[in-house]
């Protein structure tokens, strides 16, 4: 089936599933490489040369594919003369031919589409040897809504030991590249930041009374525990994650049953014309638990402190 042939969003999606991979190989070269090219952009927030190399790869292949569609890097503006390897045309030629595009997505056009790009999530992480919790996002949004996106884990161990796995979602198809389960015994197990915490971030932590916490990094990465069953909520009462952390996530999470939201369980919009903090927090829920029932533990000067999104 050429590529041609397949409605806007099931093609980006099938092009964004190889440029993730690929992307996922020039920061393990990176980190092959040793030379890491720090740079603070921010309190707590590290840039790499694997985050540089990634978003240009990812963002000239997607512009080079699909030049009317809205891309927007975490990285912001990069120098999209890429190397003639960097700029990936290949497609998911398995994934376009066993899905079929829900009727709601079957006519959208580029000006209706926002593609948010994190190229490496959790960059503290990686450059702290902290490997699989990185990962590379690409987010498709359809009117203002998350509705299909990437997760590539470049340090993923498979069982042969060879590296890096794919997981896609999209609403109304589903997901795929990684075996979903649930958090045995009725346990309720939260995920959170192990790098940027607070005394709210750590107060809305308190209320939601778990019986476990996993500290870990990188908003994919945490999802991704969602997905297998390792915790079944992501508590993070603080402004610190954006659009580009969120986008991929929510679409996957949401696309398999879960909710992924703010802490007051409202959506984030995802125009192209929006703040891209997160300002109101992560709440993330899979399907087995319920949203709403944390939401409405979340302490009054938890949600005051958050500002509106
Ligand atoms: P974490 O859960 O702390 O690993 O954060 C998930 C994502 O949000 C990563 O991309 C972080 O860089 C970003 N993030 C969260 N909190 C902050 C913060 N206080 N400052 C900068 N980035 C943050
Ligand atoms: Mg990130
Ligand atoms: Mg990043």
């Amino acid at each position: 089936m050429s590529l041609v042939q397949k409605p806007l969003v099931l093609q980006l999606l099938a092009s964004s599933i190889k440029i993730a991979g690929h992307a996922g190989k020039i920061i393990r070269n990176v980190m092959e490489k040793g030379e890491l090219g720090i740079v603070e952009k921010g309190v707590d927030d590290p840039q790499t040369e694997a985050d540089r190399s990634s978003q240009r790869l990812i963002l000239a292949s997607l512009t080079k594919l699909f030049p009317k569609v809205k891309i927007i890097g975490e990285e912001g503006q990069s120098d999209l003369n890429v190397p003639k390897e960097w700029l990936i045309t290949d497609v998911d030629e398995e994934f376009l031919a066993s899905h079929e595009c829900p009727a709601e997505f079957k006519d959208t056009k580029e000006d209706q589409i926002v593609v948010w790009v994190d190229p490496l999530d959790g960059t503290t992480e990686y450059t702290q040897g902290f490997l699989e919790h990185v990962t590379v996002l690409i987010g498709i949004a359809v009117n203002t809504r998350a509705v299909a996106g990437v997760i590539h884990q470049p340090y993923f161990k498979h069982s042969d030991n060879s590296v890096g796995r794919t997981i896609w979602g999209m609403k109304g198809v589903g997901i795929g590249g990684i075996a979903t389960k649930q958090v045995p015994d009725n346990k309720l197990v939260v995920t959170t930041t192990r790098s940027h915490s607070n005394a709210i971030v750590q107060a809305a932590l308190d209320a939601v009374n778990a019986d476990e916490i996993i500290r870990v990094g990188g908003a994919g990465y945490k999802v991704l525990q969602l997905l297998e069953g390792k915790a079944n909520a992501y508590v993070f009462a603080s402004a610190g994650c954006k659009r580009w952390d969120t986008a991929a996530p929510e679409a996957i999470l949401e696309a398999a049953g879960g909710i992924l939201t703010n802490m007051k369980g409202e959506h984030y919009s995802y125009a192209a014309d929006v703040h891209p903090v997160n300002k109101s927090g992560v709440l993330a829920t899979t399907k087995e638990i319920s949203h709403e029932k944390i939401v409405e533990n979340i302490p009054k000067h938890v949600k005051e402190a958050l500002s509106p999104q």
